[in-house]
């Protein structure tokens, strides 16, 4: 079967890996310029930042089987399981990609076509055949037999609206019922390497931050950079203003706690940072129509959660095709 999967992230990504473990000619569609999604990793004045996710957890035995192959291609490492200093952070393994959160996804897209700067702008379902259309003129549309969606549920009901599409009542109902946190994201070039111990984290320093690294203690960037991810509240108060008004703050607190300058920096707005609504079911699947939808907006917060919402759409769609 031609399956095409659009969004590159890692539920995507996983889902796109499974179907075509599987025999069906996969095509992952993303409308950035590479795969991880929120799993982002930036080069920034020869330093490397994660500025999206910063780690993930392993529970699920279907993660210990991805952890393997990631392992195996030397894509993943361990990071921490606790933070020195702080009872109150759970213990447990957190893992992180080798050259940065992108580094899982871009093993896993080995086994697919992955099609990059491409905006999914309409989808046409007639015959049984889907027709996808670019945003961008002379870009070539694509045809699939099913369709798998992962995009964030907003941009999810941006779609359908654009190609006049809905589902039966009750799951466009829980669709515009799903509700993500918002996250300011910082990145800064440091002066000099920070006063953190190992891991090189922060988390919830003051209440204007969630979250404070060290890209340099974490092991992916040679030079000094940091991340700094400001808290659901604050990013909500801050997202229409300018730069100017919301990062100096930011950069102050960061800069006291890490004993460092940041000699330049660069802000980005994650407008899906965490699900705190979700679907209710790990995704959504039809058969008849041809179409599945994943995510962590169906999965639930976190990585792990959304990589299983991907494994269990691909399963879904592998149980009906017959070949399990
Ligand atoms: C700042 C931040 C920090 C986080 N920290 C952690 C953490 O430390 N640990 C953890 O486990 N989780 C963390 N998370 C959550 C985690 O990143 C997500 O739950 C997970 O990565 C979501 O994966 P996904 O595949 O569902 O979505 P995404 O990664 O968002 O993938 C969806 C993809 O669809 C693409 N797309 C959207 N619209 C279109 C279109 N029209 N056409 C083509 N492509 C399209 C997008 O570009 C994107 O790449 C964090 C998230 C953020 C934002």
């Amino acid at each position: 079967m031609k399956i095409v999967v659009i969004g590159a992230g890692i539920s995507g990504s996983v889902c796109a890996w499974k179907l075509a473990k599987d025999g069906h000619d996969v095509t992952l569609v993303e409308k950035g310029r590479g795969v991880g999604g929120r799993m982002a990793t930036r080069r920034m004045e020869g330093a490397r930042i994660d500025h999206g996710a910063q780690f993930f957890t392993v529970r699920d035995p279907r993660m210990v089987e991805l952890l393997s192959l990631w392992q195996y291609e030397k894509a993943v490492i361990p990071w921490y399981d606790h933070i020195p200093g702080r009872p109150d952070v759970p213990k447990g393994q957190r893992y992180r990609g080798s050259e940065g959160m992108t580094s899982p996804a871009k093993i896993l897209a080995k086994e697919f076509t992955v099609e990059t700067s491409f905006f999914l702008q309409r989808i046409e379902h007639k015959k049984n055949i889907w027709t996808l259309h670019p945003k961008e003129d002379g870009q070539r549309t694509l045809e699939a037999d099913h369709l798998v969606l992962t995009i964030p549920s907003i941009q999810l009901l941006e779609l359908f609206q654009r190609s006049d599409y809905e589902l039966d009542e009750d799951t466009m109902i829980r669709l515009r019922s799903i509700r993500h946190t918002r996250c300011l994201a910082v990145l800064g070039i440091m002066d000099r390497p920070s006063s953190l111990e190992s891991p090189g984290t922060l988390t919830h320093p003051v209440p204007e931050i969630d979250w404070i690294s060290d890209n340099q203690i974490k092991g992916i960037s040679q030079k000094p950079a940091c991340t700094i991810h400001a808290s659901d509240e604050y990013s909500q108060k801050f997202w229409n203003a300018s730069d100017s008004e919301r990062v100096p703050s930011l950069l102050s607190i960061a800069e006291e706690n890490l004993n460092v300058k940041i000699m330049s920096w660069s802000s980005h707005r994650w407008g899906f940072a965490k699900p705190v609504v979700t679907f209710g079911a790990t995704h959504w699947h039809s058969s008849p129509r041809g179409i599945t939808l994943a995510g962590d907006g169906f999965g639930g917060e976190r990585i792990e959660k959304a990589a299983m919402s991907g494994w269990d759409a691909a399963a879904a769609i592998i149980g009906e095709t017959g070949n399990p």
